[in-house]
């Protein structure tokens, strides 16, 4: 064969600039080159059965449709084969002399000034056939085409700058590629590499890929497989081996779409939260596949943050196999994506939550948390999320949630707003203050027990056209009830005197000094003498001890205090103004802190506790 007249030929210029700055810049990501090579492969391998339905004749009819991978240590020779279309004279030279991918032109320049700026950027980039270069001093691609009556060529280059072509006799059908790996790549010519590049980016090759006559790809890349033809076991087998988990999961989506984008995805609930367990942060688990090739290994940019917690694959055979990872991050395409799945995926949970209730009650048990991070953070679903919160509320028995939409149907006619009411539980939300207004006119309060939940509401701002608002708010309007005092129970007296009233809270304002805003009487309390509320009505109680504890900087805003001047202490405390003033001051310091306790708000403990022994010392006289 070698006596045969070779030819010499020029690299185009762009290969020559390509060439130059994948042998002469450092790569971080060297190893790319044996995904690109088995890409190639399986794309040949692909196209070959392709061409066998079409029903022609084809060379070498009955060669298994595979990838054999072979070394030899001593010589440092790496041989990827494949049996695949192959190429003619015709092919090689236009395939490999030349960059067939679209968009080259920019690609180019965009590796060129990685590059230049960074030698670590340039190893995010895949290049293809010519990534050969980046480890082999010498390849040599011996290939012949499935067209019954071509030849048999060898392409052979040292990458300096142009490459021989020669007829080669003897070949089997498809392509052999020969890497003379160079003095610091000789590692790539042992089993032990090979099998882990292997596993890592080529794991679900639909053809089996070989390394000494053994099959190193076994697991099937499921997600590209029909419905139809899954078993539940295999569902949880693969969730398994991509998860690295050991129990089964929660539940998964299966979703493939030919338009506008076509996409492939497998993505899976698993059954625990780890980020709960105190695992730390979890990154995202669903990867990104081309044609079931890896781009990008548990990718940032194809879902949204909240999403981490779901495990998973994304295919699209869309997207580039060699996009950079930049060019991930500014992808419109990978954005389309990553828009069209989360949205699928929203819908998934809604109708989930429907016909598989208890499912959907373990997702939001294990999971809700990243629902509301998404119900904070995610404007562009926001309201897919909405509908998808629980919450329980006070029509709800005790630890049994509510949807939004559930609360919604129930709202009397009259009623405008959707009402909540922070808490640290439920018991010491219904033994609070904020409630009375509401069960006296029938009106139901979710609960809001989580130090998130009030950022999620006020996010939200709204649900289904209705305001979501905070019951300790300062300007709560409730819809008019008729008040039957009546059939109000207890000791029920009188409202004071209101000209007694005005006076009793202009001096409680004084006495309390800069710790309120204003103190005012109250139209929303039964049983309380007092309630702490909200003027300014941008935060919550709870929003602002949250913020508080996490920056210091926040500083809690003064409230108003409301007072009930129906009850009794109230009314009492009038009278002992007037007997003994300092002893009433004591007790409105006690009340104002007893409201500030019941808001969540923190009072200072020492002053308090010294002022609630004295009372007692005076009761007990
Ligand atoms: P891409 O795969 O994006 O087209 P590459 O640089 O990887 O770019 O390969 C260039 C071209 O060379 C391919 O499109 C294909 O036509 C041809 N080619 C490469 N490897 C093989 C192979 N093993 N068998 C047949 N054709 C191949
Ligand atoms: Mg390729």
């Amino acid at each position: 064969m070698s006596e045969v007249q070779a030819e010499t030929k020029e690299f185009k210029s762009e290969v020559k600039q390509l060439l130059d700055i994948v042998i002469h810049s450092l790569y971080t990501e060297k190893e790319v080159f044996l995904r690109e090579l088995v890409s190639n492969s399986a794309d040949a391998l692909e196209k070959f059965r392709h061409q066998q339905l079409l029903d022609g004749e084809v060379f070498d009819k009955d060669a298994p449709l595979e990838i054999n991978i072979s070394f030899d240590e001593e010589a440092h020779t790496l041989t990827i084969t494949d049996t695949g279309v192959g190429m003619t004279k015709d092919e090689l030279e236009k395939n490999l002399g030349t960059i067939a991918h679209s968009g080259s032109g920019t690609f180019l320049t965009e590796l060129a000034d990685a590059a230049q700026k960074d030698v670590n950027l340039i190893g995010q980039f895949g290049v293809g056939f010519y990534a050969a270069f980046m480890v082999a001093d010498k390849v040599t691609v011996q290939s012949r085409s499935f067209q019954p009556d071509a030849e048999g060529y060898q392409w052979e280059s040292t990458a300096d700058g142009s490459y021989t072509l020669s007829a080669c006799s003897g070949l089997h059908r498809g392509t052999k590629i020969v890497l003379e790996l160079m003095e610091d790549a000789h590692n790539y010519a042992s089993e032990y590499d090979i099998k882990r590049i292997i596993t890592q980016y080529s794991n679900f090759v639909s053809f089996p890929i070989k390394i000494k006559g053994d099959e190193v790809n076994t697991v099937q890349a499921l997600w590209s497989k029909s419905k139809s033809d899954i078993k539940d076991e295999e569902y949880n087998e693969f969730f398994k081996f991509i998860a690295n988990a050991s129990d089964d999961p929660l539940c998964h989506l299966h979703f493939s779409a030919d338009a506008p984008l076509a996409i492939k995805s497998l993505v899976y609930v698993p059954k625990d939260n780890f980020e709960e367990m105190g695992f730390g942060r979890m990154e995202p688990g669903v990867s990104l596949y081309c044609q079931k090739i890896l781009i990008e290994q548990q990718s940032k940019e194809i879902l949204p943050e909240w999403m981490r917690f779901v495990k998973g694959v994304i295919d699209s055979e869309d997207l580039p196999l060699n996009i950079s990872r930049q060019a991930l991050q500014d992808s419109a395409l990978v954005a389309k994506i990553n828009k069209i799945i989360t949205s699928r995926f929203l819908k998934y949970l809604a109708e989930l939550a429907k016909k598989e209730p208890e499912t959907y009650e373990k997702i939001w048990k294990t999971f809700g948390i990243f629902l509301k991070e998404g119900a904070t953070s995610d404007f562009m679903h926001r309201d897919a999320i909405a509908k998808l919160l629980r919450f329980e509320s006070s029509k709800s028995e005790p630890g049994k949630q509510i949807s939004l939409a559930e609360y919604v149907e129930r709202m009397a006619e009259d009623q405008k707003d959707i009402y909540y009411i922070n808490g640290p539980n439920r018991d010491a939300i219904e033994a609070g203050p904020y409630l009375e207004a509401f069960k006296k006119g029938d009106i139901e309060v979710l609960y809001t027990m989580e130090p998130i939940d009030d950022f999620v509401f006020s996010h939200l701002g709204e649900f289904d056209d209705k305001k979501m608002v905070s019951a300790d708010r300062a300007d709560l309007e409730l819809p008019e009830k008729e008040s039957d005092e009546s059939t109000e129970e207890g000791e029920k007296t009188e409202a004071m005197e209101s000209a007694v009233a005005d006076s009793l809270i202009k001096w409680m304002k004084e006495t309390l000094g800069d710790k309120v805003k204003d103190v005012l009487a109250s139209h929303r309390l039964v049983d309380s003498p007092a309630i702490i509320v909200n003027p300014d009505g941008m935060f919550t109680s709870s929003m602002e001890r949250i913020m508080n504890a996490t920056n210091q900087e926040h500083q809690i805003s003064t409230k108003n205090m409301e007072i009930n001047t129906s009850h009794a202490l109230i009314k009492d405390l009038a009278t002992m103004r007037t007997k003994d003033e300092s002893f009433a001051a004591s007790v409105v310091g006690q009340i104002h802190d007893n409201a500030m306790i019941q808001a969540g708000l923190l009072v200072e403990p020492r002053t308090m506790v010294d002022r609630s022994y004295a009372i007692m010392q005076r009761a007990l006289k």
